[in-house]
């Protein structure tokens, strides 16, 4: 899949956002290295504290079908804002753990677009190997 069909996937993936509260719809989607693609959408809460952002909705999907870092092949976030949806830092920290620091991410708003990756997103990354001890 190329980095425009990944785009044009989350932007199919956001017309399934739930953003009662906000309006502001934010798409995402996963390319998994088997071809399997995986949607996420933002789901907001009236509590708000519980709302779920679209990058997460589709790194979870993905791994709850057996995904992994290393079958990951690239994630694309999209929004219908002003400008392109930088990954909240929940999600940063979120993607550092389950993507690898080079996964391709691709931000649109279907007018700007930019390609990065959770190592430029989030710099000095808090990290398993920071827990665990051997
Ligand atoms: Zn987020």
């Amino acid at each position: 899949m190329t980095k425009e069909e990944l785009i044009q996937e989350a932007f199919k993936a956001m017309k399934n956002s739930y953003a009662p509260y906000s309006k502001y719809h934010v798409g995402a989607c996963i390319e998994a290295t088997d071809g399997r693609i995986f949607w996420g959408t933002n789901i907001e809460n009236a509590s708000y504290g519980a709302t779920n952002c679209a990058e997460r909705s589709a790194v979870f999907s993905a791994y709850s079908n057996g995904c992994r870092r290393n079958t990951i092949k690239a994630l694309a976030i999209v929004s219908d804002g002003p400008r392109i949806a930088a990954p909240c830092g929940i999600c940063r920290q979120v993607l550092c753990e389950l993507l690898n620091e080079d996964t391709p991410i691709y931000l649109s708003n279907g007018q700007e677009e930019k390609e990065t990756s959770i190592k430029e997103l989030l710099p000095m990354q808090f990290q398993e190997s920071d827990v665990i001890h051997s």
